[in-house]
């Protein structure tokens, strides 16, 4: 089950496959309803739709050297324990939505990653369990980041926050099973990144628990779960694509910034 959000209202639209060709406009609300009881209103065709970051969260919580090898191609190990950073809410953008390459930066790169989204309110004591019910499910994210500023900074506010810097979509895949999911990163249609929950240092249930004893985790938070190998620059013109391999293709063209627009 696909669950978007369609402008210009922010009407909740689901689909069961990504390549339906209609989408169904849903009157219940995916955060208080589970999906079994959901009730629709009309079909639309998908073609024409416009489709918003599908969800609106509270809080952007991302993890830092999850996989092994991206760990190591920027000359780190992987932590002991899961390194947690956020990004600001302002860098959030939607499908299809430009990328937009700060002048303060000479170095931007992709981060295509799998973003959990929550159901429930998580909070410190939760157990495996209620971690689990808590999720409405994932997400394709791409960690923009200004690779450069983050080399320079002790902390990554600057560099992972920049306007554009977090596009989402195009969909929720609501019963996503978190224990087989893939991410592919293209850039101009060529591969340059490819990872598997497999792969991954902490798990995703664990990541969850991790963060949601320091920080209560609240319906619509994201939770971006750390990059594979492959990380790479993004220039003016660029598209940049993130898919999860069931869910569907999250396209972002690049852009250059431009003072006089
Ligand atoms: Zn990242």
């Amino acid at each position: 089950m696909l669950l978007y959000r369609i402008a210009p209202e922010g009407s909740w639209a689901v689909a069961e496959f990504a390549s339906d060709p209609r989408l169904r406009i849903l009157l219940s609300d995916p955060f208080e309803t589970a999906p079994g009881d959901w009730e629709y209103e009309k079909e639309i065709p998908r073609e024409g739709a416009s489709l918003l970051a599908p969800v609106r969260p509270t809080k952007i919580v991302c993890v830092g050297r999850n996989y092994m090898e991206h760990a190591k191609e920027l000359g780190n190990s992987v932590p002991e324990e899961p390194l947690l950073f956020l990004k600001a809410l302002s860098s959030l953008i939607g499908p299809g939505a430009t990328i937009v390459l700060p002048p303060e930066s000479q170095r931007v790169e992709h981060e295509g990653e799998i973003a959990v989204v929550m159901r429930r309110r998580l909070s410190r004591g939760a157990t495996p369990a209620e971690a689990r019910a808590a999720v409405l499910g994932v997400v394709c994210a791409n960690d923009v980041s200004a690779r450069d500023l983050q080399r320079k900074d002790a902390v990554f506010a600057r560099s992972k926050s920049f306007d554009t810097f977090c596009p989402i979509g195009p969909a929720v895949w609501v019963e996503a099973s978190l224990e087989d999911l893939a991410v592919v990163t293209r850039v101009n249609g060529a591969e340059r990144q490819r990872g598997h929950v497999r792969e991954m240092a902490f798990p995703l249930l664990d990541l969850l628990l991790y963060s949601s004893r320091m920080m209560t985790l609240l319906p619509g938070d994201l939770l971006l779960t750390g990059t594979p190998a492959g990380v790479g620059p993004l220039v003016d013109g660029d598209l940049v694509e993130v898919e999860i391999p069931g869910l569907g293709v999250l396209a972002n063209p690049v852009a250059a910034w431009r003072a006089h627009e």
